[in-house]
């Protein structure tokens, strides 16, 4: 080897060498976030830059029965703070939380109030995530801008959607809704089933043709995953309107007002369901 050759070599190894120690101090600086399931990483991008927010399931997965991955374990490895649904959405996590205590682990369900339903589901109720918003903001130690005035401005377009159905009743695909429907005091009757994961039982589904036969649904929300054909097969010829509804909002991009979105969206698609404006669905059983 010649000295120019060598010389190259060790400007070579001093490049690579202070871009290394970059890349440390900028993972230092930049604290690491990783939201669990999609509302979680809708709530977080309101106040995480995009470059430090990871989300560890694929948007469409509502948690039930998840099994994590050696990567998705890399990856609540390299997180300094950790957006989760808490112990009753994602018990996978549990043994993460007790191994790994020097992170900071956010349980949005720990915002709860004592009089909220007990449901896995907490990422559909408007004022946990607000706190969770905040506790992440400072965590961060940013400010958690002006998401509460956002908020409250979707909470007022949601308001002005659903309180005059209030009394319309309707069914959902899966128990995922119950802190949205208390919240907004809206009439649901019924759940095919508590897990989208297990059939509904014959009991249920025999309650569920009584409310329908009686004439007192409205409206039936399905999922993505649920053919809107058996629904339909279930129904039969009853003046039932079919919508579906996503739980997890995986359509919705990453954008800093992805929540407030979320929420109005769920709300905007549910009236119009439940006050019979989207005739489309009563026939084809089609989105509406
Ligand atoms: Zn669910």
């Amino acid at each position: 080897m010649n000295r120019v050759t060598m010389k190259k070599l060790r400007i070579l190894l001093l490049i690579t060498l202070s871009l290394s120690v970059s890349a440390v101090q900028a993972s230092d600086d930049k604290l690491q976030v990783l939201a669990t399931i999609h509302p979680l990483a809708l709530l977080a991008a309101s106040v995480v830059p995009a470059e430090q927010l990871q989300v560890l399931l694929p948007p469409t997965i509502d948690p039930h029965h998840f099994a994590l991955k050696p990567s998705d374990i890399d990856q609540l490895q390299e997180a300094d703070i950790i957006l989760w649904g808490g112990p009753l959405a994602e018990p996978y996590l549990t043994g993460f939380v007790r191994r790994w205590p020097e992170k900071n682990w956010i349980d949005i369900s720990s915002f709860a109030s004592a009089d909220q339903p007990v449901n896995a589901h907490y990422w559909l109720s408007v004022p946990v995530m607000t706190a969770t918003q905040e506790s992440l903001a400072e965590a961060l130690g940013s400010s958690a801008g002006d998401f509460a005035d956002t908020m409250d401005k979707a909470r007022q377009q949601i308001d002005a959607l659903l309180t005059p159905l209030r009394e319309r009743g309707f069914l959902v695909y899966h128990r995922a809704y119950d802190h949205w429907v208390s919240e907004n005091h809206l009439n649901q009757l019924g759940s095919f089933t508590i897990n989208p994961e297990q059939k509904p039982g014959l009991k249920t589904l025999s309650t569920l043709r009584g409310l329908i036969q009686e004439g007192s649904v409205t409206c039936i929300f399905y999922e993505p995953g649920v053919s809107a054909e058996m629904i339909r097969g279930f129904t039969g010829d009853h003046p039932v309107r079919l919508l579906e509804l996503d739980p997890m909002g995986a359509d919705i991009s990453l954008i800093p007002d992805g929540y407030p979105y979320f929420m109005t969206e769920l709300a905007r698609r549910a009236a119009s369901c439940l006050s019979g404006t989207d005739t489309t669905s009563l026939h084809t059983g089609g989105k509406g």
